[in-house]
């Protein structure tokens, strides 16, 4: 295999692909946690390997409820990248968030059920800071590349995260807006804790395809609306990842890869071995040998 990644995308609704990519290498993963969601596809994009994963799998078979996020973020750590691009699409919650804009989001809130949200089971604890979950750097490097690729992009907001696969209700709408949430998707949460928890730093690009239901001016989302505002938004978002890894920096200044430092609480000597063995990707610079 080509060196390691410098940075990974995963791609959402209408980016199952990128496009640009050379010397391109396709892998099928296996990680503790299963199969990721499709195979990952290595390539080189503006001088810099990069590292590009459909989130809902090839032909998008895969809802947000059944996506496997830990094999994804797992089976990206594996293949050595430590920064990642997530594309996703996203209602706005907010009149000045308008559909073909790009938000990077700053805050997260996670409003999902039932899904696999930690790394850390079976015997093994740990509780890993997420006041603020995305890696303001990388968000910032993002929201330069955005805009010097001439897209419309705002910097900050909270967005929320459901579990779907249905669109909201005008009810659940109105309420989400009057908690000061800016974003509505299906599938941020859990990915951006887990990869904190495997120590990478994460930022989101997410693209404004509808005003959810709550705007009465506009028709309510259907997936019509999402998919034709996103292919729209498709070239946009692959000029900005060109930009981004052409002007990505080697060295990095946050904090993301030292999150696990005070987050396991188990006593190392009661961890189980097997517990160990799982997670040694994550976890064997922390634990004494
Ligand atoms: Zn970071």
């Amino acid at each position: 295999m080509n060196s390691k990644p410098e940075l990974a995308i995963i791609g959402g609704s209408g980016l199952y692909q990128m496009n640009g990519l050379t010397h391109i290498e396709t892998v099928e993963l296996e990680t503790p946690f299963g199969k990721p969601s499709a195979p990952v596809v290595l390539g080189d994009l503006s001088g810099k390997r990069v590292a590009f994963l459909a989130r809902h799998g090839l032909g998008h078979t895969i809802s947000p409820s059944e996506v496997n996020y830990r094999a994804n973020i797992y089976a990206l750590k594996m293949l050595g990248a430590d920064r990642v691009i997530s594309v996703s699409a996203c209602g706005s919650l907010r009149e000045d968030y308008a559909p073909g804009h790009i938000v990077i989001p700053d805050q997260i809130f996670d409003f999902t059920r039932g899904r696999a949200r930690s790394f850390f089971e079976g015997g093994l604890v740990a509780h890993v800071g997420s006041a603020d979950p995305v890696c303001a750097e990388l968000s910032e490097q993002l929201y330069q590349a955005v805009v010097e690729a001439g897209g419309t992009v705002h910097r900050g907001g909270t967005f929320i995260t459901i579990e779907g696969p249905r669109f909201s209700t005008r009810a659940e709408s109105s309420v989400f807006r009057s908690w000061g949430m800016s974003i509505i998707g299906m599938t941020a949460s859990p990915e951006v804790f887990l990869a904190r928890e495997a120590e990478m730093c994460y930022a989101i690009m997410a693209h404004v395809t509808d005003y959810d239901v709550w705007h009465t001016s506009e028709s309510p989302v259907t997936v019509e609306m999402v998919v034709r505002t996103l292919l729209a938004n498709t070239a946009l978002a692959q000029r900005s990842l060109e930009i981004l890894a052409r002007q990505l920096p080697a060295e990095k200044h946050c904090a993301c890869d030292h999150a696990l430092a005070d987050a396991i609480i188990t006593a190392p000597d009661r961890i189980h071995p097997s517990a160990r063995e799982k997670l040694s990707l994550l976890i064997s610079k922390y634990l004494p040998k």
